[in-house]
C-alpha cells in the first residue's frame, strides 16, 4: 500500500475533504486508507479497522490453538455487548468502545 493516492475533483468536496466509500464519512486524505491496487479508494479509519478486524476473522475460521478460540471467545464478547446496547451506555460505553479498539 505504498501507493499515493490518486484524488480526482469529483472525489473532493469543497473543504477539501473525501468521502469513506464505505460509510461517507468525510476527512483529509491523509486520514484515510488506500488500497494499493485501487488508491482512488478511500476508507476512513474506522470502517479500515472494521475491514481488518473481518480479514483476521476470517483467518481464523481455519486455525486452531488457544489464540484463536481467544479471539473468537473476544469477538463473541464484542457482538453481546453491541447486541445489550451496553458500548452505547453513558457510564461504561466510552471505555468499552476504547476496549474494542484493542481487541480482535
Ligand atoms: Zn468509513
Amino acid at each position: 500500500m505504498s501507493a499515493e493516492p490518486v484524488i480526482t475533483d469529483s472525489d473532493v468536496h469543497d473543504d477539501g475533504s473525501v468521502g469513506c466509500w464505505c460509510c461517507d464519512t468525510r476527512d483529509v486524505p491523509d486520514r484515510m486508507v488506500h488500497l494499493g491496487n485501487h488508491p482512488e479508494v478511500h476508507l476512513c479509519l474506522r470502517c479500515a479497522h472494521f475491514v481488518h478486524q473481518q480479514a483476521w476473522q476470517i483467518e481464523d475460521e481455519g486455525r486452531g490453538g488457544p489464540a484463536a478460540f481467544a479471539r473468537d471467545r473476544f469477538r463473541n464478547l464484542r457482538a453481546e455487548v453491541m447486541r445489550r446496547g451496553w458500548h452505547q451506555n453513558r457510564f461504561i460505553g466510552g471505555r468499552l468502545r476504547w476496549l474494542g479498539k484493542y481487541l480482535p
